[in-house]
């Protein structure tokens, strides 16, 4: 009773310190690699509880290649990766300088300046409305030279501490936040690390769904609970990587034909002049007889991966299959990039609870791309510049209201 008591007056204290944005609360909270088929382990019943009694889809529809960078900057802009230019975590830029150092990022996620993302969209559009960023990937960059209200450049790592930062932003007093960006990467680390049948990805597991129960615990505790729109998602799962696994094209061409540039189990690979036929056919032999990756030129690339219609892509692509990966995943127990459509556990998990949303409500499994017309329709956010590649059509049955 007096705890009870105690959290009462704390909230009605900071109710009324604290304003409330006059527009809906939306949160989205990333859980970076998280596969929607973990929920099956048994070891997240908080998540569980949302998604029984909210809105969600088995999985969703993510974009090639499923990795981190391209699958966070579709879903917050809702367009595929060879519009918004971000085709891979490393990719080329156009004069095939590789970008992938921190001092690259920024150029990585401005191929375009008609793109931008949710949370500047969210206050391009004006009366009182402001976003808030927590380690979101690409959300430490200024869109259109314009710095959203509340960024977290500190990079906060302590998960409680995120959440406490995120409460206080929807709370502020000049600029109450209406949408927030939240992220957590322990997830992947551990997957990548230990692989996603370990212990380790299981006792982390544990700790997202207790972070999660905090969130909900602050939530009520502050009054936000029942005006919170929460979207927990990810932006794919994880498969493991046998070290016998491991493919080195390098060892097959020599070393001034090309320049490589990507990650396991991605790479691009920029023929030198005079050397095209001798290195295509090299890496060609080798994927049949090894069967173990896949080797596109620029115009085979399958247009469903919608990585193939940008100036970021080079002459070769070449996409090692499920459980496959390059060199460079030689310190990784899982990995993770792969064809979205060769192996189901690479989707990603997604679940909607608050005032907006159904409750008990499953939908079809739909693409990522569909989360910038949902956001936007619940926000009336204005028109972005590029017609979004997603749709409102499957995703809005989540809605009380579409
Ligand atoms: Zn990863």
């Amino acid at each position: 009773m007096i705890a009870t008591a105690f959290f009462v007056s704390v909230s009605l204290l900071l109710g009324a310190a604290g304003a409330i944005s006059k527009h809906p609360l939306v949160l989205l909270v990333a859980i970076d690699g998280f596969g929607f088929d973990y929920l099956d382990r048994g070891l997240t019943p908080v998540i569980q509880r949302l998604k029984e009694n909210g809105s969600s889809a088995r999985y969703m529809y993510n974009a090639f290649p499923t990795v981190t960078a391209p699958n966070f900057f579709t879903i917050s802009t809702g367009l595929h990766p060879e519009v918004h230019g971000v085709i891979g975590n490393r990719a080329f830029n156009e004069n095939h300088v590789c970008l992938w150092q921190n001092e690259d990022m920024d150029q990585l996620f401005h191929y375009d300046d008609r793109v931008i993302p949710l949370w500047t969209l969210n206050e391009l559009s004006g009366e009182d409305r402001y976003s808030a960023t927590l380690g979101w990937p690409s959300s430490e960059y200024d869109y259109r030279n314009h710095p959203i209200a509340h960024n977290d450049l500190n990079r906060i790592e302590n998960s409680s501490e995120k959440i406490d930062q995120t409460i206080r932003w929807f709370l502020d007093d000049d600029k109450p936040t209406n949408l927030a960006f939240l992220y957590f990467g322990q997830l992947d680390a551990m997957g990548h690390k230990y692989g996603p049948n370990s212990a380790e990805v299981n006792s982390t597991l544990q700790e997202v769904d207790v972070t999660i129960n905090y969130l909900l615990t602050e939530l009520v505790k502050y009054n936000l609970r029942d005006k919170m729109n929460i979207i927990i998602l990810s932006d794919h799962g994880m498969l493991e990587v046998p070290k016998e696994n491991l493919i080195d094209f390098r060892d097959w061409l020599k070393n001034d034909s090309y320049k490589a540039c990507g990650e396991s189990p991605y790479w691009q690979i920029k023929i030198e002049p005079g050397h095209e036929q001798e290195v295509y056919n090299k890496l060609k032999d080798e994927a049949n007889k090894l069967g173990t990756f896949a080797v596109y030129r620029k115009e085979e690339i399958p247009e469903r991966w919608h990585v193939k219609h940008t100036k970021r892509q080079a002459d070769l692509l070449l996409v090692a299959k499920p459980n496959y990966g390059f060199y460079d995943a030689v310190q990784f127990e899982g990995d993770h990039g792969y064809d979205p459509d060769a192996d189901i556990r690479v989707r990603p998990l997604f679940i909607a609870s608050g005032p907006a949303f159904k409750e008990k409500c499953v939908i079809e499994p739909f693409n990522n791309l569909d989360i910038f017309p949902l956001v936007s329709k619940m926000l009336h956010l204005k028109e972005p510049l590029i017609k979004p590649n997603g749709t409102i059509t499957f995703i809005k049955d989540i809605l009380k209201n579409p």
